[in-house]
């Protein structure tokens, strides 16, 4: 592969994701129309949401225009249809068609500040958005002016919409460890690190890529005072998500689905207080976990390992945060409180100053509040 993205994209290939996972939820309509518009006025923090993986058909659509030679359709509509997979090989190629369209600095300012406002639509207040530099530094595409475009979008975004957007870093772990060292240049060199970077990542295939290789490049991350996000846990059992904390320092932990496989290692996160950042269409549509209703989500709660919501690649997968939030408060039977709780967790786990996270969090519980007293 010669884009790192479709690579992990091509990995996961191999779990053989459904197109479409099932709507699982069948409470009474009113619950659940109450508790959608809760959710959506609800703020929120994501913690788990991929850059090129945020690029909705609006988004896709503009960024076809600009470029004609592209195979990707121009008209939402069709983009709509163009964005229903038929199976993993044919979301591998759409993936492929939308990095193709990532060519100028201007493109990927365009995707930053689009996806930015998507969230804030969703009252997204906070995200650490995951970005692969490494794709687009490659590709051609000028690091320093890499930077500048996402910073501009970030610093807009923030205005305009009045959602805080950060940053993580993550090498795209099939592309070996020149990847990991060209991330790690574009994470910790001076004149190039943004101001928004504030973790350090690692994506694609856990399978055939062992996590401890990448060692010294997360203890230079974190010397370089970035925080350690891996993904772990998502396709290979549990010890990958071991080898991510005794390894990589891993302070949360990207899915760990698996992680309920190993009573030890729900008591170590509980113990520890390292959350998960939890993905669940994502699961379902990787086929990482056959249905919703097998999710170990109920499991990591009650073993007290704090949990968090988060949609991953949201429009690849049907779906948006605040749909996941509706997933998560029916797989836990969670009401108003329960929610605004869930919400707490990611706003808490997050890398947000204090005074940042306590804003948010008083927010949640003046929106609950004033919902609850109707
Ligand atoms: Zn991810």
């Amino acid at each position: 592969m010669t884009d790192q993205q479709p690579a992990a994209a091509a990995t996961k290939a191999t779990r053989q994701p459904a197109p479409t996972p099932a709507p699982a939820s069948t409470p009474s309509p009113a619950s659940t129309r109450d508790t959608h518009a809760f959710i959506a006025g609800l703020p929120k923090a994501e913690l788990h949401v991929h850059h090129v993986g945020s690029a909705s058909p609006r988004i896709v659509s503009e960024l076809a225009a600009r470029h004609a030679d592209s195979a990707v359709p121009t008209d939402p509509e069709a983009l709509v249809d163009y964005f229903t997979f038929t199976d993993f090989a044919h979301f591998i190629q759409v993936y492929l068609s939308v990095v193709d369209l990532i060519r100028t600095p201007d493109d990927v300012r365009l995707l930053t500040y689009e996806v930015a406002r998507d969230m804030a639509r969703q009252n997204v207040r906070y995200a650490e958005l995951t970005i692969t530099p490494y794709s687009s530094v490659r590709r051609g595409i000028d690091d320093g002016a890499f930077m500048d475009a996402i910073e501009d979008a970030r610093l807009a975004a923030e205005k305009e919409f009045g959602t805080v957007l950060r940053w993580c870093f993550d090498i795209p772990g099939e592309a070996g460890l020149a990847s990991a060292e060209e991330t790690l240049r574009l994470a910790v060199t001076d004149g190039l690190r943004p101001e928004g970077l504030v973790s350090f990542g690692l994506g694609g295939p856990e399978i055939g890529v062992p996590r401890p290789q990448f060692k010294p490049y997360f203890d230079r991350a974190i010397a370089a005072g970035l925080h350690s996000v891996p993904h772990a846990g998502e396709t290979t059992g549990p010890e990958t998500v071991w080898d991510a904390l005794n390894h990589l320092g891993a302070e949360r932990i990207g899915h760990g689905t698996t992680s309920a496989q190993d009573p030890r290692l729900l008591a170590h996160l509980a113990e520890h207080g390292i959350p998960l950042e939890v993905c669940p269409t994502s699961n379902i549509a990787t086929r990482a976990v056959h249905t919703l209703d097998e999710h170990p989500i109920k499991e990591f709660v009650a073993a007290g390992v704090t949990v968090t919501i988060n949609s991953d690649d949201p429009p690849m997968f049907g779906t948006d945060l605040n749909s996941e939030y509706a997933v998560a408060a029916r797989l836990l039977d969670l009401d108003e409180r329960g929610i605004a709780a869930l919400a707490k967790n990611a706003v808490e786990a997050s890398f947000l100053d204090p005074a940042g996270k306590a804003e948010i969090a008083a927010e949640i519980d003046t929106y609950t509040e004033t919902w609850l007293a109707g």
